[in-house]
């Protein structure tokens, strides 16, 4: 389905992001991991998990919320792999506290990774995206269209997403780029293991299936929208949150 396409996944040493690699590895594409440096070991492993598929991967770190290390990366990934197809905009952030606790260095942080971040991908990767018609998805979140006691700053984040997709999708509808998100409820990874049981036990309660959903799911549903199956779905943004948001 990616048969020689190359694929950039930010956030990818972990979680939604490890498994949207695997996910895309499994389908014949070559894979660009990004993350933080200091992420160096957990991206190695995923590397390795996607050369035992015989697949091919290469890392490159960058601070999402630096647009020069962003437009090094993009730069390298050209050098490396010659074009760029999808790109994911899976790293992410949460900062909890309630608005009246909330320090602004807090809301920054967020706001600059969560949501300037997808801004700094998204702009140094679409030269290249427009040369192969390429596709964009966004990680976005429920949270970012319902809000959330003490998510202020990734609620306002997560919401910008949505946002920008729908323009972004506007915009480049005509060049063949399609631009779409997902938004996911309550995932098992790292962002959530620190969730006190009290709020876990009141999620797992509204959520109709009864469970959490898990990182591969998220995959499946970031790789259908980037593939030629949702050749005519643009601009939207697609809740998988196991009928949380009923
Ligand atoms: P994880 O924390 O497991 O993965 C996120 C990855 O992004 C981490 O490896 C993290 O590194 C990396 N990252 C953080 N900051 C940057 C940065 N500045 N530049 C590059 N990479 C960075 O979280 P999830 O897999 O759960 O989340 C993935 C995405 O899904 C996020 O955007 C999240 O907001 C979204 N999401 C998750 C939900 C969930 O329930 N899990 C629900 C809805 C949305 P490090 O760990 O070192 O910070």
């Amino acid at each position: 389905m990616f048969k020689d396409k190359v694929i950039l996944i930010t956030g990818a040493s972990q979680g939604i992001g490890r498994s949207t690699a695997l996910k895309f590895a499994s389908l014949g594409g070559r894979i660009a991991l990004n993350d933080i440096g200091s992420q160096e070991e957990n991206l190695k492993k995923v590397k390795e998990e996607i050369e035992k598929q015989t697949a091919e991967a290469k890392y490159f770190f960058a601070d999402v919320s630096r647009l020069e290390e962003v437009e090094k990366m993009v730069q390298q990934i050209h050098k490396e792999f010659g074009r760029l197809d999808v790109l994911v905009n899976n790293a992410g952030i949460c900062a909890d506290r309630t608005l009246a606790k909330m320090t602004k260095e807090e809301w920054q942080r967020v706001i600059d990774i969560d949501l300037t971040g997808v801004f700094n991908c998204s702009k140094a990767a679409l030269p290249l995206l427009i040369q192969s018609q390429g596709k964009i998805v966004s990680v976005s979140s429920l949270v970012g269209q319902r809000g959330n006691f003490g998510q202020a700053n990734y609620a306002a984040a997560k919401a910008g997403i949505i946002g920008f997709t729908k323009s972004l999708a506007k915009e480049v509808g005509k060049l063949g780029i399609r631009v779409n998100a997902v938004a996911p409820g309550f995932i098992e990874s790292k962002l959530t293991e620190t969730v006190p049981q009290e709020v876990r036990q009141t999620v797992l309660k509204l959520t109709s299936l009864g469970r959490f959903g898990k990182p591969e799911e998220v995959a499946s549903l970031v790789a259908f929208l980037a593939s030629d199956e949702a050749s005519f779905i643009t601009g939207e943004v697609v809740n998988i949150d196991g009928g949380l948001a009923i």
